[in-house]
């Protein structure tokens, strides 16, 4: 049974049910990249049900901000309110919960880390020269990165680095050579397109799914308008970027 592979959750309850629903009944464990809460409304109720599963995680950087693990100065403005809105909510046992995540897991042949495998927790591999840079930093045949919210992979032949653009619902089988791959984002996708990303993988037959499913984006704004979020915040959700 593949492995439903999310990141970027951002405490976006609505996206997070579509995915389910959309992949239910084809996978039997979860694989998430970081970045569970921040920005969106449901901070507890996305730990909670991610925690319904079989499932690991990994900690983002905005998990990081939100339990003071790093200066919320290196953030914008919007999403140092929203950090400190979410600490506000976060209740005790979904903070301890967070506090064991890790930033880093092996799990052969795949490294899984939020940003990259040079930067676990930082660092934008938007472009093949930064991938290409970060083929150095791990060992693995694949590393799964999440922290762009844009869906895509990069793959390492010979001397030169391919960019392959996300083919949605068309499972294939991963490369013989090195590739960093994103799934994209659940909560709060940047690629220009507002519907909540995620991928699916067979372990055994080293099969990739990229996948989109649109979501009641409205339900997500009226929540984050509710609680005072910022405009911008909610704006970019319509928008996808
Ligand atoms: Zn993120």
């Amino acid at each position: 049974m593949p492995i439903l592979i999310i990141s970027d959750i951002h405490a976006n309850l609505a996206a997070f049910e579509a995915v389910l629903a959309d992949a239910e009944g084809q996978w039997d464990t979860i694989w998430c990249l970081g970045d569970i809460i921040g920005y969106g409304p449901n901070p507890n109720e996305c730990v909670d049900l991610l925690r319904q599963y079989d499932h690991i995680s990994l900690s983002g950087n905005h998990d990081w901000a939100v339990l003071g693990k790093l200066d919320i100065n290196s953030f914008n403005d919007e999403a140092q309110t929203a950090v400190r809105w979410t600490q506000s909510v976060l209740r005790e046992d979904v903070r301890t919960y967070m506090e064991t995540l890790p930033t880093t897991l092996l799990k052969e042949p795949f490294t899984l880390v939020h940003a990259s495998p040079r930067q676990p927790v930082w660092e934008y591999i938007l472009d093949a020269y930064t991938a290409a840079v970060n083929f150095s930093y791990f060992d693995t045949t694949y590393c799964l990165v999440g922290h762009t919210h844009v869906p895509g992979a990069f793959q390492q032949e010979n001397n030169h680095i391919l960019v392959h653009q996300p083919d949605y619902r068309q499972p294939r089988t991963l490369s013989e050579t090195r590739c960093i791959i994103n799934p994209g984002s659940v909560g709060q996708p940047r690629d220009s397109d507002p519907r909540a990303a995620y991928a699916l993988l067979d372990p055994e037959t080293l099969t990739w799914e990229y996948r989109r499913v649109d979501y009641p984006i409205v339900q997500t704004q009226e929540q984050m308008n509710k609680i005072g979020m910022p405009e911008k915040l909610i704006t970019r959700l319509a928008h996808g970027w």
